[in-house]
């Protein structure tokens, strides 16, 4: 059986339900596009998360939460006395801002076992992860992740690297780019947001992230640009553009590159060509953006 091995962290996330209560709820990058491709993926193949959690109740809580999804939990690691990170949204005039307790959190240690990570990726033939993913890590994990990556890689797996930049998790801008490259080098779909690429690389437009991307050994690169065109490139294939859908009242953006990514992968996976499986994520991610929240119920969304 086919199977989709993301890797990365999940976190409890505290939304304000009014009158000084939380709502909580759990989300993360990586988790938001395994829900995604989970929604759009055909049943026959798997959908799996690797990372790394406690043995408290929350944990456990977060692990029923993945499985009641249906994406597969075996892969996560359970560490004895580690505990999730967590974040919270403050709403205020409409605009979100964030709070984040997520420094100790256990999903820094997801690749500090590199058996358990080969064999998982083992199992696997699309392995999904990000910057995020990255930037959480030990620098001794993130080589070990990267080395796991690369011989996933040389064997002809798919290796899906959305950059995700968060300046915020990385200890300074060096290493975010060197270690964005290693990512993206090991790495044979890379589906980044334009708006990082600019800031963090100096690219000019999105035919320049292609071509940066390209030259760093990716076969696919989708270039994610907000309400503006996406930009496919793929082997063999001119230059695609794929225009989204408009939107009238954009509700709440989390979610909507992760979302966009879920619903291309599992387009492509199902044998969708490129750019119609790109067209189909914008529409998909237009609709996560005029709903509240990361992870939006499948009667919102369009239908596969
Ligand atoms: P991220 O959320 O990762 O920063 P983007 O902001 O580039 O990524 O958005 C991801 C995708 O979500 C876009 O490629 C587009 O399909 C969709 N999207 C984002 N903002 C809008 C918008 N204002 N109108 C329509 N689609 C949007």
């Amino acid at each position: 059986m086919a199977r989709l091995l993301a890797i990365g962290e999940c976190m409890v996330e505290l939304g304000d339900a009014g009158s000084g209560l939380l709502r909580k709820g759990f989300a993360g990058d990586t988790l938001n596009a395994a829900y995604y491709v989970r929604t759009y993926l055909p049943a026959d193949i798997d959908v799996a998360y690797l990372s790394a959690v406690g043995t408290d109740l929350l944990s456990q809580e977060m692990l029923a939460f993945i499985e009641a999804k249906a994406i597969l939990t075996e892969d996560i690691r359970q560490i004895d006395g580690a505990a999730p990170g967590l974040y919270m949204i403050h709403l205020q005039d409409g605009e979100r801002s964030f709070s984040y307790w997520r420094s100790a959190s256990a999903a820094r240690k997801l690749a500090d076992d590199a058996a358990h990570l080969r064999s998982a990726i083992e199992k696997a033939d699309t392995i999904v992860f990000s910057g995020i993913t990255l930037a959480i890590l030990s620098p001794e994990a993130r080589e070990t992740l990267i080395l796991e990556l690369r011989r996933a890689k040389a064997v002809g797996k798919r290796v899906v690297f959305d950059p995700n930049i968060r300046p915020r998790l990385w200890e300074d801008a060096a290493t975010l780019r060197a270690v964005v490259e290693a990512g993206a080098r090991t790495s044979t779909v890379l589906l980044p947001s334009f708006d990082d690429e600019q800031v963090h690389f100096g690219d000019a437009d999105p035919e320049a992230t292609i071509a940066r991307y390209r030259q760093w050994g990716a076969d696919m690169v989708l270039v994610k640009n907000g309400g503006g065109d996406a930009l496919l490139s793929a082997e063999g294939s001119d230059v695609a553009r794929i225009s989204p859908p408009k939107v009238e009242a954009v509700v709440d953006t989390t979610s909507a590159g992760d979302s966009f990514n879920g619903a291309f992968l599992a387009k492509v996976l199902a044998g969708v060509a490129p750019a119609e499986a790109a067209a189909f994520a914008a529409r998909v991610a237009a609709a996560v953006i005029a709903h509240h929240g990361a992870l939006v119920p499948i009667e919102h969304l369009p239908q596969a």
